[in-house]
């Protein structure tokens, strides 16, 4: 995309690195300015695998996603969804259930944009330009009340977006304000970059320095959110191993622990 691009009246800042274009970067994507490429440049200095890390997480999005309709569930609120990309919630979800609904809650203006543009032509599926930190005004939302039945199973998603809350956000009470309004089958679904490595703290300064957010969890803190829910096999893990559908190596580099994920089971 090319930064001279009038962005002007559209809420778009790049001037600042964006999380959602950062991410754009890293998946191979056009949506990015000069400005987000140079803090991924930055990043790649302490982790040279970011790359692989982005597709680690899409593709445990898939995995994940895939997993819970084969559970039965139908109804998906995806908070932090991105940019639209490949496999995207809407599309794993209602390849395996057309009849399935996808709400994607994102606040980055540029998310919105292209996601309006994509979803035109799906009435099962809306986005809400909304900030995921408050439960009650996503929840109210009207393309929420339309396309979510809360007397129904929901698959509730924070894909990769966790760590971008700081601890005085209280991210476990907003997990938990979500969790608390969804019924009993319903499933809690996070990725989270891991302090699980030397690097990984390395690349925790650079996030906070360089784009605002970025916080790298301990297993600990991360298993936390899944507090009063049954974490499901395998667990709290990094990201290749959660479930893998083809080969995994037998030992981990540091890209692939960069991110740790797993779902949980609201009884
Ligand atoms: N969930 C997707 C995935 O895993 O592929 C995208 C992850 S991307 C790294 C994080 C997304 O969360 C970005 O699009 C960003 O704009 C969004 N985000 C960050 N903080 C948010 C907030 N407070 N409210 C809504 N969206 C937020």
């Amino acid at each position: 995309m090319t930064d001279k691009r009038d962005e002007r009246n559209s809420g778009i800042d790049t001037t600042r690195p964006s999380i959602a274009r950062a991410y754009d970067v890293v998946l191979n994507g056009k949506d990015n300015f000069e400005v987000d490429r140079a803090f991924v440049a930055e990043i790649v200095k302490v982790v040279p695998e970011i790359y692989d890390v982005a597709t680690y997480n899409r593709e445990i999005l898939g995995r994940g996603v895939r997993f819970l309709a084969e559970q039965g569930v139908t109804q998906f609120i995806d908070l932090g969804s991105g940019l639209p990309t490949v496999e995207n919630t809407h599309q794993v979800a209602q390849g395996a259930n057309p009849e399935s609904r996808v709400v994607y809650v994102d606040n980055d203006p540029m998310v919105l944009a292209h996601g309006r543009a994509l979803l035109a032509a799906n009435d099962r599926t809306a986005v809400v330009p909304s900030d995921l930190r408050d439960p009650a005004a996503i929840l109210a939302d009207p393309a929420v009340k339309r396309l979510i039945d809360l007397d129904r199973p929901v698959g509730v998603m924070l894909v990769g977006v966790l760590h971008h809350l700081h601890d005085d956000d209280d991210p476990r009470g907003i997990v938990e304000a979500y969790m608390a309004a969804v019924p009993s089958g319903s499933y809690l679904f996070i990725t989270h970059f891991c302090a699980s490595t030397q690097e990984s703290r390395d690349a925790e300064e650079k996030y906070l320095a360089l784009l605002g957010t970025g916080r790298f969890r301990t297993p600990e803190e991360i298993t936390a959110f899944f507090d009063g829910f049954e974490l499901l096999e395998p667990g709290l893990v990094p990201l290749p191993l959660w479930r893998p559908e083809g080969p995994v190596p037998s030992k981990l580099t540091v890209g692939q622990q960069l991110m740790y994920g797993g779902i949980a089971y609201k009884h």
